[in-house]
């Protein structure tokens, strides 16, 4: 900490990533990427777009937003571009946490909730899960504070029903965010179609999980004209120019092939399902995976220990320290050749099938 940064900031705990090493050194399954390579004709979009980089970017975003409606039926005013759903996330902050009211969000859940709460200076109310890792959605009645809830949950991999959030949207006034990023490996899809009826609803999402652009950073917030506004109104006070041209391009050129991103998900959802049963056949108890990661541990071997050995043997997964969580392992769904690749190796670490 310098003599520089400032006070407020000086107890500040940043987020931290996950490990970012050097493409091809690991299987890498530590941040819930997405496995396959790109849709053909992605490459060239961001080839062409190379061209008029130049030029600032289209501020409105205007051929991804109209590949966007197409695909998602949602677009025009109602849609938001971000720099990665992070941004979105933060602009919410911003937008609709003023320092009375509070923000709301569970104890495991998301880490960039907490980090943006406090960088804003907003307090927080922090709900924990129930003992299975359920949000119980009575918990978030009436509590007329900013509620995050990330739907399915990270690194849970648990959901709630449109119906439980239809509920927690009614007995709240204040804004609830729902945040979406693994929303496409759900059964049920999106929540959006709750923006009919509620309009404290604000539904952010991601290509960074299911449309394999992490490193390109593209999210999206969908809502209603007047939250929309609003958001546009702080980005324009931060960064106008927050999605830049490349990724724009290729953003368009994703959803034009979104065929191919559709069948790619649902490669990860049924090899999602064959590992986690290969888990349990090793005696791992697997929570059910709503996301392209699964939750799991082991009764006899720590978290800790299952990734330490893991790297080891070439494959970057996820352990958390926080005391709630500790035993437990985030394991991303890569392609089916590296989950049994990962199989093989911890059959070695927990001592063969039982
Ligand atoms: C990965 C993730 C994000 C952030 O995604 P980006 O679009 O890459 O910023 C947001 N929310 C949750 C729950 C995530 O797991």
């Amino acid at each position: 900490m310098s003599w520089a940064l400032d006070e407020r900031l000086s107890s500040l705990k940043a987020y931290v990533p996950g490990e970012q090493p050097k493409p091809g050194q690991y299987i890498k399954l530590n941040t819930n990427e997405f496995p396959y390579a790109p849709a053909q004709n992605v490459a060239e979009a961001a080839a062409e777009a190379v061209i008029n980089m130049n030029l600032y970017s289209d501020l409105n975003c205007t051929s991804l937003r109209e590949e966007f409606k197409r695909v998602f039926s949602y677009g025009d005013k109602n849609v938001i571009f971000t720099n990665g759903s992070d941004e979105g996330l933060y602009l919410s902050f911003l937008a609709f946490c003023g320092k009375n009211s509070g923000v709301a969000f569970a104890d495991i859940t998301y880490g960039f909730y907490s980090v943006y709460a406090d960088l804003c200076g907003i307090e927080k109310e922090i709900i924990p899960l129930a003992d299975d890792f359920r949000i119980i959605p009575e918990d978030y009645y009436n509590l007329n504070k900013t509620i995050f809830i990330a739907n399915p949950n990270a690194p849970t991999g648990l959901k709630l029903t449109h119906d439980q959030l239809d509920e927690i949207l009614s007995k709240n006034e204040s804004i609830v965010v729902v945040d979406e990023a693994y929303v496409d490996f759900s059964a049920d899809g999106s929540c959006a179609k709750l923006l009919k009826k509620h309009k404290n609803l604000v539904v952010i999402g991601t290509f960074s999980k299911s449309r394999g652009m992490a490193g390109a950073r593209l999210g999206y917030v969908i809502s209603n004209e007047e939250i929309i506004e609003d958001l546009e109104k702080v980005k324009y006070s931060i960064n106008p120019y927050n999605v830049n041209s490349l990724t724009q391009a290729v953003g368009t050129a994703v959803l034009k092939n979104n065929d191919y991103y559709l069948e790619c998900i649902s490669k990860i959802c049924k090899t999602r399902v064959d590992f986690s049963n290969q888990l349990v056949d090793l005696g791992f108890s697997v929570i059910p995976s709503e996301t392209n990661f699964v939750f799991a541990k082991h009764p006899d071997y720590s978290g800790e220990l299952i990734s330490e050995e893991l790297r080891k043997n070439g494959v970057l997964i996820r352990h958390f320290g926080n005391e709630r969580i500790k035993d437990y392992v985030r394991i991303t769904i890569g392609t089916e050749e590296q989950m049994n690749t990962v199989i093989e190796i911890l059959k070695e670490i927990v001592g063969g099938q039982k």
